[in-house]
């Protein structure tokens, strides 16, 4: 074999991995054997390198037009990480911590920018709350089984190039998710961002490898589209590299990701239904639906999207909702605004209504001012009474306008909200202390999440119990995502030695 200095820096790397070096592998092989005019830097990565490994595409830090080059690249960082330790792991998920933390307003005003949807101040909190509370390496711990026969330790491993989908509505906030629970899991992922979020999410993306690279000498554990289209999402789905793809999105892109013949990690859209009984904490309950049905102009897919309430404290309820700050509609004013925001799209059985783009994650303000009527610019929501022929009950609106359908009684609360779930299986919420009302809606709806007594953000985690992830894996049922979603199980058994117990 011929030793050329590649080779040596690769075994130098190696063998500190292997000795829980924490350092650059890549950095500290460059600052044992320098032939190079690069300024020594000490913890920085000999710019050399990046002219070496020409073909892997390092000092791209993770920007790519084309599929195949980026999980070309993507491989080749899984390679690369394969051999750190699971603390170099955690170093690296370090740098997407703190870039999301520390430059959440910059980008997150970028987000707003170029997205045109949301609240600038929720854009800034889902970057700097995904940095503090996504899930990493500590989630990895293993099963062990010891007994008579020896020893079996179940370990996870990770699959490898991962795709990923991302939407709109959190462009970069889930990039950040995916990449700490995916990077946590040992893999590398390639992104195709919705193409209305992908400057920003190139722009985090990049920062993100930069600062990995500087560090631990890995470019691309990140990879993005920059240019991404429904034909890059394809080339990604069929690529022989991509290992797992997880998609994020509505109905057409879980269907897309569920007939790519790939496993997939489907995280897909909701309706999430509200129930609000006679036993309810009405200013408890009118609170939280507005903390939630407003967060970021009703973007989230968890977010309450109507209400189903018993008529014994509907009116009540209504003046609750008012004294909390939302807006309250007539019945011609919810008429106007639902002719201009919701339209039919479709033919034939495949007619049905979706939100006008202009609209989606507007301010209620916008959607007021669209039907005449002025509000203080800071109204959180606009909400109204409907029946249920209204179909701002049906659609997964997204804008900060709350339909309320009056019911009997709870039975009928529950039947609406189930029906009008669609059966995605998302999540549901129920203010109520009856704890009879609460499983048997528990029960029928089935939803992944299942909120009582708190807005729906309290489900992830965020004023709630629970840890956080912006992918939420419906219709293939992993749930909340979290680096072991992202993992193989590999399970390492030792025969009849080690059980130190008996004889
Ligand atoms: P969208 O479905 O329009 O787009 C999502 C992503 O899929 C984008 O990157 C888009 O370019 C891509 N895409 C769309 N159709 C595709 C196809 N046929 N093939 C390949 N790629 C395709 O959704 P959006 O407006 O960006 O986001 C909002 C939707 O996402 C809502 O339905 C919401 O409920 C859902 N969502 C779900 C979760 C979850 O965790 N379950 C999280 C966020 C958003």
């Amino acid at each position: 074999m011929q030793v050329t200095e590649q080779a040596i820096r690769d075994v130098v790397g190696q063998v500190l991995a292997q000795m829980g070096h924490s350092g650059s592998p890549g950095a500290a092989a460059a600052n044992l054997s320098k032939d190079c005019n690069c300024p020594e830097e000490s913890g920085r990565h000999c710019q050399c390198d990046d002219k070496k490994t020409e073909g892997v595409y390092t000092g791209r830090y993770g920007l790519f037009t084309d599929v195949d080059e980026a999980v070309t690249a993507a491989t080749h960082a899984f390679e690369q990480l394969s051999m750190h330790s699971v603390e170099d792991r955690k170093r690296i998920i370090g740098h997407i911590r703190r870039i999301s933390i520390e430059q959440c307003e910059e980008l997150g005003t970028m987000e707003m920018r170029e997205t045109k949807i949301g609240r600038l101040e929720h854009k800034i909190e889902k970057l700097k709350t995904l940095g503090e509370k996504t899930p990493g390496v500590e989630f990895l711990s293993s099963q062990i089984f010891s007994g008579d026969h020896g020893l079996a330790v179940i370990e996870h491993a990770p699959f490898g190039v991962i795709g990923a989908i991302t939407p709109v509505t959190h462009s970069l906030p889930t990039i950040t998710g995916n990449a700490v629970s995916m990077i946590a899991g040992g893999n590398t992922l390639v992104v195709n961002p919705h193409p209305s979020g992908r400057k920003v999410a190139a722009e985090g993306v990049q920062r993100f490898n930069r600062a990995i690279y500087e560090d631990l000498g890995i470019d691309n554990l990140i990879c993005v589209i920059t240019e991404p289209t429904l034909e890059s999402a394809d080339a990604i789905f069929n690529h022989k590299g991509v290992k797992l793809i997880c998609v994020t999105g509505g109905p057409a892109v879980a269907r897309a990701a569920l007939n790519s013949g790939k496993r997939a990690i489907v995280a897909g859209p909701g309706n999430p239904p509200v129930v609000v009984d006679e036993t309810a904490d009405l200013p408890r309950a009118a609170a939280a639906m507005i903390a939630g049905a407003s967060y970021d102009n009703n973007l989230l897919c968890i977010a309450e999207k109507e209400v189903f309430a018993v008529d014994s404290i509907f009116d009540l309820l209504l003046e609750e909702m008012e004294k909390a700050g939302a807006v309250r509609l007539s019945a011609s004013e919810v008429t106007q605004l639902t002719a201009l925001a919701i339209q039919t799209v479709g033919e034939g059985n495949q007619r049905h209504d979706v939100p006008v783009k202009e609209f989606l994650g507007q301010d209620a303000a916008v959607l007021a001012k669209a039907i005449g009527k002025q509000v203080p610019a800071d109204t959180p929501l606009l909400f109204g009474e409907v029946d249920d022929s209204n179909p701002f009950v049906p659609v997964e609106q997204m804008m900060p306008f709350l339909p309320f359908v009056r019911c009997r009684n709870s039975d009928e609360a529950i039947a609406k909200a189930q029906e009008y779930e669609h059966g995605f299986r998302h999540t549901a919420i129920i203010h109520s202390n009856n704890v009879r009302n609460m499983t048997r809606m528990g029960r029928l709806m089935d939803t992944t999440l299942f909120v009582k007594n708190g807005p729906c953000m309290s489900a992830l985690g965020l004023g709630g119990e629970g840890y956080l992830s912006f992918s939420i894996a419906t219709p293939t049922g992993e749930g909340v995502t979290s680096p072991l979603t992202f993992t193989r199980e590999r399970r390492c058994s030792l025969i009849e030695d080690l059980c130190i117990l008996g004889k």
